[in-house]
């Protein structure tokens, strides 16, 4: 990663826009740009863009949508905003949550209508996790896969041109403006183009196991599972010009990635009234309380492994899940007439489960504050091995509610921006900070703000 000379520059050509990362953020933000009259290309280092977009649930979450209107929910950048900072007991940027908040939704009204990106509320996923409003939208394929497919599609049709393997490896700068980037080639070839702005994209530093020893110590060791190529480059090049760094020791966990198949389970299968036990078929946690902190609670369970148990009832109303089906198939789910056949078969401690089970205060609420409002679990059941991992970091470059990087003293570089992973999210410090949907809702809508963002819209009219 370099900083080199504006002034020492020759670029084969220039372009007003250029966004850096061909995921969600990206993908979305050039759309805005285009949208703003401007010209824009993305140069996405893979052969093909999909990034963790394309292995998430696709579930964002987004306040004052017209599909949560539709369904009688009020929710508003107000509401998003308190649970925002109630969820990371207040340590969120409260400038960039609200930016969030007032645009998630309608972000997702003009995707829909400007470039049929169909994205609705998902009336299967209740107020749960801190969200005090239904407020999930998926695509209609429920998968990251189909939100990124519909998206380049969406890029297709506006004739977006889209530079595939072309990593970004520099940039041209002097006095706080950007000139132009350098991209390497997988020929080790390399490439300088101009711009007049540019949207850092590139997602966040899962994949670069130095940095993540260096800000979030505590998950060295733990199983990363996101797109290895996001290596934190933009997040290393914002920072190398002087951008600000901020959260670096948040991220998104799960406790829920089936094991050894590497699927991720979806939440709801707790929200319906699953529960998580270890070996010993002891529960040891609110399942409910923190979607991101439990992968490492099952970290640190005997042998790192954890169990979802749940029934028919709740197998059957998460069967619309294409990642659940696809778990079925390759064998990722026990299915048992009787509690003992399923501890039997699932390597779980059977007398343990029976006592787990049997303690479930239906009605009532636990020692550890969850609250089983539902029914009991009953015969024939079903248990899936999971493990913890970490999904996606959630610190990065400081921005401001026009997605412009920051430096130490708050001021705005002039024309650099970022979104996505690679700049500071709302989930505030550590684990337990991060929402369900946030990484998405965090990627699309300052994307769109970063897009859209021209000099002559005010900060006001932006976000
Ligand atoms: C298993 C899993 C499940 C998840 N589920 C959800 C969910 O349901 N809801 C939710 O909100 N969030 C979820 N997330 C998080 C979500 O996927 C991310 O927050 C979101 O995809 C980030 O979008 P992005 O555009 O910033 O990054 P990405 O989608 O990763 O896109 C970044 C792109 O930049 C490219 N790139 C990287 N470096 C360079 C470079 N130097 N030059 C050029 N290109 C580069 C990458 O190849 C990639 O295409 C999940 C994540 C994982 C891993």
């Amino acid at each position: 990663m370099t900083i080199l000379s504006a002034a020492k520059s020759t670029f084969g050509y220039s372009v007003p826009t250029l966004v850096a990362g061909g995921g969600a953020c990206g993908l979305v933000a050039a759309l805005a740009a285009h949208d703003a009259g401007q010209e824009v290309v993305v140069i996405e280092r893979d052969p093909l863009p999909r990034g963790s977009t394309s292995m998430s649930l696709g579930a964002l979450c987004a306040a004052g949508s017209a599909d949560q209107a539709r369904h009688g929910v009020e929710d508003n950048a107000d509401i998003f905003l308190a649970d925002v900072m109630a969820k990371t007991k207040g340590t969120a940027d409260p400038v960039v949550a609200r930016a969030v908040g007032a645009m998630s939704g309608p972000m997702i009204d003009w995707l829909r209508e400007r470039h049929d990106v169909l994205i609705a509320l998902d009336t299967n996923w209740p107020p749960a996790f801190g969200h005090s409003r239904m407020r999930m939208h998926v695509t209609p394929g429920r998968s990251g896969a189909d939100l990124i497919d519909q998206l380049l599609a969406a890029c297709d049709r506006a004739e977006i041109p889209i530079v595939t393997n072309a990593r970004l490896t520099g940039l041209f700068a002097d006095d706080r403006t950007v000139a132009g980037i350098r991209t390497e080639r997988p020929d080790g070839s390399v490439e300088d183009i101009g711009c007049d702005r540019l949207i850092l994209a590139t997602c966040g530093f899962g994949g670069n196991h130095a940095m993540i020893e260096r800000f979030i110590p505590a998950m060295a060791e733990a199983r990363y599972f996101g797109w290895e190529g996001n290596q934190g480059d933009g997040i290393r090049l914002g920072a190398e010009l002087g951008g600000a760094l901020a959260d670096m020791d948040a991220y998104q966990g799960l406790g829920l990635l089936a094991d050894p198949a590497g699927i991720d389970l979806n939440p709801r299968f707790l929200i319906e009234g699953g529960i998580q036990v270890n070996r010993d078929g002891l529960r040891f946690s609110n399942e409910l309380d923190d979607v991101s902190g439990q992968g490492a609670r099952v970290i640190a369970q005997p042998g790192s492994r954890s169990w979802v148990i749940y029934d028919q009832r709740i197998h059957a109303n998460c069967f619309d899940l294409p990642q659940y089906v696809q778990l079925c198939e390759v064998g990722g789910v026990i299915h048992a007439e009787s509690l003992a056949e399923l501890a039997d078969r699932a390597g779980i401690n059977p007398v343990g489960l029976a006592v787990t089970l049997a303690s479930i205060p239906i009605g009532e609420t636990d020692s550890w504050g969850r609250s089983f409002t539902g029914l009991a679990l009953a015969p024939p059941f079903y248990a899936a091995r999971v493990a913890g991992a970490i999904f996606h970091t959630q610190g990065g470059l400081t921005i401001d509610a026009a997605a412009r990087v920051v430096d130490a003293h708050g001021q705005p570089f002039p024309n650099l921006f970022a979104g996505g992973g690679a700049a500071r999210g709302i989930s505030g410090r550590g684990a337990s900070g991060y929402l369900p949907g946030a990484g998405l809702a965090s990627a699309m809508t300052l994307g769109h703000i970063a897009g859209k963002f021209t000099q002559s819209l005010t900060e006001k009219e932006v976000g």
